[in-house]
C-alpha cells in the first residue's frame, strides 16, 4: 500500500470523529483512510505509539493488521 505523504514520520493517525485510531501503514480499510484525509479530522500521536493513542481515549481500528498486533503485544506486555 502507498503511504500518505503527509504521514511519512507517522504510523498511527487518529480520527477525531470517532476516536479510532489507525495504523495507517497497515490499515486495510483503504476507502475509509481517504475519507479520513479528505475530512481532515486526523491527528497525530506523540510519541508516536498505540500506548499514547490510547492514553488519549482513541481506540485501535478493527481493520488495522498492525492495530490488532500491537493491541495483542500490549496487553501480553503490560495488563
Ligand atoms: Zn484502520
Amino acid at each position: 500500500m502507498e503511504r500518505h505523504t503527509r504521514f511519512e514520520h507517522h504510523r498511527w493517525v487518529g480520527d477525531k470523529r470517532d476516536q479510532v485510531v489507525h495504523d495507517i501503514d497497515a490499515c486495510t480499510d483503504e476507502q475509509r483512510i481517504a475519507e479520513l484525509m479528505a475530512a481532515g479530522t486526523y491527528l497525530c500521536f506523540c510519541p508516536d505509539t498505540l500506548a499514547e493513542a490510547r492514553n488519549r481515549s482513541y481506540r485501535p481500528c478493527r481493520h488495522c493488521e498492525g492495530a490488532k498486533e500491537a493491541a495483542a503485544a500490549e496487553a501480553g506486555n503490560e495488563i
